[in-house]
């Protein structure tokens, strides 16, 4: 049967969500399946904490082999980078993702969306400019995309990282610090950057209840992100605890399997459809 086909329809994820075999794609597999067109984006809803309302969605990439089944981003995004195809990746996946959003508005509706770039994309200068080009294909505002960048990438040059993040500010793109705890970032990285949202990192929501070291971390990021007047939004939340405790703790928006899981764009019912 037509394995993309089933990716892209209204299912159940679990229909192309097989267990994970021992696949370990090559460079050679990778070109091929982009273009094929089987790298498609999918999106896992962002809810209100307070009235669990879908805010937007975050593009997550998933390859849809058409023998190995779903392959997940944490087997060819390290392999796109190290092997120079992450852009044609990243563009691939971000137009697929804007074509759908300007689908979704066709309809009526206002899909906001999160896309993750790879660190390195913060070296280069023109990033800003095709980012806009790119929006404006699709007829989507930059201030409907949040551009979610990894703690980690903020470890190299700042200077010049700051200047991309500025731009890409005064376009009016929203800029997510995502991972928030796993990178080394300093507190005048965070202060300097222009950012709008900050990302807690999943492996402290994780523990918070069980470890007071989690615990305590995830509440000194909520209360760093507030004063330097971020949105803060906890991700990897799969128990009512701990939506109870990432609510009291004031985050503003959640993620994580407990509200919904990553699904096919047909999967995804946004408010108002
Ligand atoms: P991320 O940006 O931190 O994305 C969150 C990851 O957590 C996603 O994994 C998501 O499916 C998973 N997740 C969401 N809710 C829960 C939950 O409640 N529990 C648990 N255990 N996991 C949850 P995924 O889709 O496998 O993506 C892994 C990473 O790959 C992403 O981490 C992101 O860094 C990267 N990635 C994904 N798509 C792209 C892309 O298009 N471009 C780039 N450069 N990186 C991407
Ligand atoms: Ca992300
Ligand atoms: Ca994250
Ligand atoms: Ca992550």
């Amino acid at each position: 049967y037509d394995i993309l086909a089933v990716a892209r329809a209204p299912v159940r994820p679990s229909v192309v969500e097989k267990a994970p075999d021992r696949y370990r794609p090559d460079t050679e597999a990778l070109g091929s399946a982009l273009d094929d067109g089987h790298v498609i984006p999918w999106f896992q809803a962002k809810f209100c904490t307070q009235t669990r309302r879908i805010l937007g969605a975050e593009v997550l990439a998933r390859w849809i082999h058409p023998e190995h089944g779903m392959v997940g981003p944490d087997r060819f995004i390290h392999l796109a980078e190290r092997e120079g195809m992450i852009d044609r990746l990243t563009d691939s996946v971000i137009r697929q993702a804007l074509a759908q959003c300007r689908d979704w508005r066709k309809a009526g509706l206002s899909p906001k969306v999160a896309l993750n770039l790879s660190p390195h994309m913060l070296h280069n200068l023109d990033l800003p400019d095709a980012l806009v080009d790119i929006a404006r294909d699709y007829d989507m505002p930059p201030e409907m995309i949040t551009i979610e960048i990894t703690e980690t990438a903020l470890a190299g040059d700042f200077t010049s990282q700051l200047d991309i993040l500025t731009r890409l500010r005064m376009r009016r793109f929203g800029l997510s610090i995502d991972d928030f705890g796993t990178g080394y970032s300093s507190l005048k990285q965070l202060q300097q950057g222009p950012f709008t949202e900050l990302k807690v990192d999943q492996s402290f929501i994780a523990k918070a209840l069980t470890e007071e070291g989690a615990r305590a971390i995830v509440e000194s990021s909520v209360q760093l992100g507030h004063r330097l007047g971020l949105k803060v939004v906890a991700e990897g939340i799969e128990t009512e605890e701990q939506m109870n405790l990432v609510r009291d703790l004031g985050c503003e928006e959640v993620q994580g399997y407990l509200l919904a899981r990553p699904c096919a764009a047909g999967a995804f019912v946004w408010p108002g459809a």
